[in-house]
């Protein structure tokens, strides 16, 4: 993107009430744009009637653009696993309907007596920023982080499947990270580092 063509601006609505995400966001935006969390504008989320990642978060990214008239982001992100034909993928959030804990024992049960070699899966996070609610060309980044589902749940950081997500580069699990290491490795990490250079942070 020529210097011209790209967009700038000092604030920005980020379209999540997911608390772990949020909190990964804002650190990882820093202080390049001061960053609103939706909850001021919008009163219930919208329904993320897309069946990928790209149409969910766009939904929410038009969503909170349009309650707040400001430039929004959204990440619409989850776990395949391929041993469940990329399970849970984008129903990661409502797997067992029922919060985290029951979405990875759910997960536990659904790969019981699966062997290492065979629990392959990834994260994946769609980034999404529309400078209105109209913008027909939202700037689209991914990020796909490679791992592999435990038999337990292990550490006590991060947020959703952390516990379950083996980290191999670290040889931890993803929840026995610090913050400041999940954000440099994590998918979000990487959808953000290209957003930053698609807008020309960095
Ligand atoms: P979304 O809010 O509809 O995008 O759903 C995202 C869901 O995917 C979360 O509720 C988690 O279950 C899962 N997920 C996404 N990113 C992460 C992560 O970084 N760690 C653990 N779980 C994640």
């Amino acid at each position: 993107m020529s210097e011209a063509s790209r967009p700038s601006f000092s604030q920005l609505v980020l379209a999540s009430g997911n608390a772990g995400k949020l909190a990964e966001l804002q650190a990882m935006l820093g202080n390049a744009v001061e960053v609103i969390p939706q909850s001021r504008f919008v009163e219930q989320e919208v329904e993320e009637t897309g069946l990928t990642f790209v149409e969910n978060a766009i939904l929410k990214a038009r969503h909170a653009a349009k309650a707040s008239g400001l430039p929004s982001l959204a990440d619409d992100s989850g776990l395949a696993v391929d041993a469940l034909g990329g399970a849970p993928g984008i129903y990661s959030a409502r797997y067992a309907g029922g919060g985290d804990s029951a979405n990875n024992a759910k997960l536990l049960q659904a790969l019981q007596g699966i062997p290492d070699d065979q629990r392959s899966a990834r994260f994946i996070s769609v980034l999404v920023l529309m400078l209105h609610a109209e913008d027909p060309t939202p700037i689209i980044c991914e990020g796909i982080w490679h791992g592999r589902i435990l038999h337990e749940p292990q550490g006590s950081q991060g947020f959703g499947y952390d516990p379950l997500f083996w980290v191999p580069e670290m040889s931890c699990a993803s929840a026995e990270l610090s913050p400041a290491d999940k954000n440099r490795l994590s998918h979000r990490a990487q959808a953000m580092a290209d957003l930053r250079k698609r807008l020309g942070l960095v």
